[in-house]
């Protein structure tokens, strides 16, 4: 009986330390994901961005940020609810998924809103990946208890340059190109051009 119980003893602690392994691990994707859609959480995706940017001003080969927002998605709260409106989202992150290279990092920069980081991209080639991701979300059915929601987004692309000052100039470019394309009229890609 004592020799049983030593035995079990030594089997609840493996136990209890892979509980805590799986815990930390958790712990960790947590802080590192976001949890509705599963992409990098924005913390995450701005230190990538970070690294991104110093790797530019080092080796000077060009990157692409684009930023990309649903389009009138408080339309689809308001008209099909709060839960419907997070399958939206969903859906759009899964596409997004679907069209990444190994190298590229996607996250969630807010509610609906998106940031992608293609390296070794220029603004040319990343305006390709945006207008393939941008016509397969335009054709995206997102079924919702026997209802289908049509949505678009529009993109903004900023192809990095020796004049930005900080990786936070490069994000607000994109930014800007994406405000562009929604004063556009929204489901299109712009990219930032700088003025000089
Ligand atoms: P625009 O075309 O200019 O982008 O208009 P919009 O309606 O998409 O933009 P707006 O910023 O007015 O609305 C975004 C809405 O997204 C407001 C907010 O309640 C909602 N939202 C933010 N996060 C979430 C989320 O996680 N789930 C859901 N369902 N809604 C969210
Ligand atoms: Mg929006
Ligand atoms: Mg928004």
């Amino acid at each position: 009986n004592d020799i049983a119980m030593i035995i079990y003893d030594v089997t609840d602690i493996d136990a209890n330390r892979k509980a805590l392994e799986k815990a930390n691990d958790e712990r960790e994707m947590l802080s590192l994901t976001d949890r509705l859609t599963e992409l990098n959480n924005r913390g995450y995706w701005e230190d990538c961005l970070m690294q991104e940017f110093r790797r530019f001003q080092r080796y000077q080969t060009a990157s692409s940020v684009v930023m990309f927002d649903i389009d009138h998605f408080k339309q689809v709260n308001d008209t099909y609810g709060h839960q419907a409106g997070d399958q939206v989202i969903r859906e759009v992150a899964r596409v997004l998924r679907e069209n990444l290279r190994d190298t590229d990092i996607a996250g969630r920069y807010g509610g609906e809103e998106f940031g992608v980081i293609l390296s070794n991209t220029d603004a040319q080639s990343a305006r390709v990946f945006c207008e393939r991701l941008r016509k397969q979300v335009a054709a995206l059915e997102v079924e919702h208890e026997d209802l289908t929601i049509n949505i678009t987004v529009s993109l903004g692309i900023s192809q990095s340059d020796a004049g930005t000052p900080a990786y936070t100039d490069w994000l607000e470019q994109a930014d800007q190109a994406l405000y562009a394309s929604k004063q556009g009229g929204r489901n299109q890609t712009r990219i930032f051009q700088s003025s000089e």
